[in-house]
């Protein structure tokens, strides 16, 4: 069974009623008329006609097409004849006109069915005034054919169109309904996903209907969004600034969903995204909050238009809420991780994230030098200006020395005022170069001493920590503020 009520045909046990009211008339029109039982005969002839086209609707092309219309025309020559078999206009059959007008606006949605059946009724109506005349039919039934031919029209038209209205909103709640069992299913896998971002802009493609789903994010301490994923088009990474007015700014700055289908183009960033993303027409704004914070906005276009209170508007709402969670946990996860292998007092890797770093290079079967860097007489210098004076001594050098080091070298604080720096395949003299460097960059005039040692072929990373650590204390006892290499 289709169970979309736009497509559903009328069942044959919707044409009761309509037969009841029919069998009552036919009924009616005996008592106190005298009846001429040959037209009596065609008439129900004819309406057994009728009854059989609309029953037989909806089984052949031809007969869903025609079969509605032909059936309410044979139904009001059926009850023309009636009328005519129980002395005219005055047997009160005419009433029984309606039927088809209402039945046609109930189960058909062709406006020109209803029209070809309202002709029928004013034929109906009008014809015997003008053929057969009195005292049948009276040339003063005029006015009283005019007016029900016109209230006919109007139920009928009123009828239609309020029909048309239920089956668009059934239609909608029954689509509304699918695609939030789709959100739904989608949410679930969400969780286990190692690609959040793109499953969120992907389920609100393909579950929304859309060309294009693209997620942006706030680029940290700037006024600019970037996209985090994209759905639909191959495109890179898309930048849009805050500080020029546009549809992303607006949504941000109100966080609630905005639609724009003016400029689609522009607002998507240049034509060559447009064509990518399908051409859509209409591009859908919709902002993820964390309370009321917007941490991202997700954008999705169509090609067919959308409206704010549809069923493709709310799966992107929703889906827009569960992304907002999904940021919200994976930076929880990635502060946690931060705090765990960071030192607080510096902001450098702590032991345990030199640990991993050193073990991965050594695993990776890299080159790597390690050296071992302590502040001389530190001891002394807490002793003399304090703890504090200390902590910001630590703080600022590390700072200093960070700025001095490549992507992909590694300095971090390993406890105290020892501090560890891991150089990925890098010569002696380099080596020598930047360790010198850092030793001559301790802040306030303070100096430390230093040692490294290179790794041999196969040697293990304690054995190379080590070494560094002997040079480190023969910098320290032959007078320190000085680097020794490991021979
Ligand atoms: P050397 O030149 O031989 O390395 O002498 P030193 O005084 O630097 O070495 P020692 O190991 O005797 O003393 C290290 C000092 O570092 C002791 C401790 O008070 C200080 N220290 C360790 N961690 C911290 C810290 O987090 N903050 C401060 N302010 N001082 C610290
Ligand atoms: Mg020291
Ligand atoms: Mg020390």
């Amino acid at each position: 069974m289709d169970l979309d009520p736009a497509k559903r045909t009328p069942h044959a046990l919707s044409l009761l009623p309509f037969a009841g009211a029919a069998a009552l008339a036919w009924g009616a029109v005996i008592v106190g008329s005298s009846i001429d039982w040959t037209l009596y005969a065609l008439a129900v002839a004819l309406l057994a006609l009728a009854g059989g086209l609309a029953a037989v609707r909806s089984r052949t092309r031809w007969s869903a097409r025609y079969g509605g219309t032909l059936s309410s025309l044979v139904f009001l020559a059926a009850v023309a004849i009636l009328r005519s078999s129980a002395g005219g206009i005055n047997s009160g059959a005419a009433v029984v006109s309606l039927i088809p007008v209402f039945y046609t606006a109930l189960y058909s949605q062709r406006r020109h069915e209803l029209y070809v059946v309202l002709a029928g009724v004013t034929v109906f109506y009008l014809a015997p005034i003008i053929l057969v005349g009195p005292p049948d039919y009276p040339h003063s039934q005029y006015r009283a054919a005019a007016l029900t031919v016109a209230v006919s029209a109007i139920i009928g038209l009123a009828t239609q169109r309020l029909v048309a209205d239920v089956r668009d909103q059934a239609g909608e709640a029954l689509s509304r309904e699918r695609m939030l069992g789709r959100v739904n299913q989608v949410v679930h896998e969400l969780i286990n996903s190692s690609q959040a971002r793109l499953d969120v802009c992907e389920a609100a493609r393909s579950i929304g209907e859309a060309t294009i789903a693209i997620l942006y994010e706030p680029v940290p301490t700037t006024s600019t969004m970037r996209s985090t994923a994209i759905a639909g088009a191959d495109a890179d990474p898309i930048e849009i600034s805050l500080l020029v007015p546009s549809a992303m700014g607006e949504c941000v700055a109100s966080r609630s969903a905005i639609v724009v289908s003016e400029d689609v183009e522009g607002e998507l960033g240049g034509h060559e995204l447009w064509e990518a993303s399908g051409r859509p027409d209409s591009l859908l704004y919709e902002p993820l909050l964390r309370g009321s914070e917007p941490v991202g906005v997700l954008v999705v276009g169509w090609k067919d238009g959308v409206r704010v209170d549809g069923p493709r508007a709310t799966v992107v709402a929703l889906l827009a809420h569960e992304a907002a969670a999904m940021i919200a946990r994976a930076d929880t996860v990635s502060e946690l991780t931060d705090m765990a292998s960071s030192d607080p007092l510096t902001g450098l890797p702590n032991r345990r994230a030199w640990d991993a770093r050193v073990y991965h290079a050594l695993n990776a079967g890299q080159q790597f030098t390690i050296a071992m860097l302590d502040f001389d007489l530190f001891k002394e210098f807490n002793d003399t200006y304090g703890h504090p004076a200390g902590d910001r001594l630590l703080k600022e050098t590390a700072a200093l020395w960070r700025d001095q080091l490549r992507t992909g070298d590694l300095l971090a604080r390993l406890g105290g005022e020892e501090f560890g720096l891991l150089l990925l395949d890098c010569s002696t003299d380099r080596a020598t170069d930047v360790i010198e460097r850092l030793r001559k960059l301790v802040y306030g005039n303070r100096t430390c001493s230093a040692g490294f040692a290179a790794r041999r072929p196969g040697e293990s990373a304690e054995a190379v920590i080590a070494r560094a650590d002997t040079a480190l204390y023969e910098a320290k006892a032959s007078g320190r503020d000085r680097v020794c290499m490991s021979a």
